[in-house]
Order: C-alpha cells, then structure tokens, then sequence
C-alpha cells in the first residue's frame, strides 16, 4: 500500500482524500491514514498531496519508515 509520512502532521491538506477511488484515507489525531489492507496502490493520492507526505510504502525515505508501522497501527487500534 501506499502510506502517509510526517510531513502531513498538522496539515492534513485533505487533497488525497478526494482523489482516492476506494475512500481508504482516514483523518487521525494530526495527520491522515492510509488503511493498508484498502489502498488499491492506484498512486491517485501521491501527486496531489502539496506537502508530499505520501509514498509508496517500499519508496518511503529511511527517516520516515516508522510511518509504515504507523499507518497499520492506526486501524488496528481503532
Ligand atoms: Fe487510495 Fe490509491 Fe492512494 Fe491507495 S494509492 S490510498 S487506493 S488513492
């Protein structure tokens, strides 16, 4: 899947949510998140997002990579 990184923290700009076709982005405490097990991995959110916090999960910076966790954590505590 795709997943959501810290840039998004205390933006949550919300453009990914209106491109996504299957509506797997969900708004958290501070940022969005990608439901992991929903993304289609269609790409439709990454272009869109102007701080780009968004990146395929294999793609996401070294700096970033606990926002992978991060991403399946949050539904898993809902
Ligand atoms: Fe939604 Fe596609 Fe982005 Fe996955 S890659 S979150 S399906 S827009």
């Amino acid at each position: 899947p795709y997943i959501i990184a810290e840039p998004c923290v205390d933006v949550k700009d919300k453009a990914c949510i209106e491109e996504c076709p299957v509506d797997c982005i969900y708004e958290g405490g501070r940022m969005l998140y990608i439901q992991p097990d929903e993304c289609v991995d269609c790409g439709a959110c990454e272009p869109v997002c102007p701080v780009e916090a968004i990146f395929y999960e294999d793609d996401t910076p070294d700096q970033w990579s606990g926002y992978i966790n991060a991403n399946v954590d949050f539904f898993d505590d809902l």
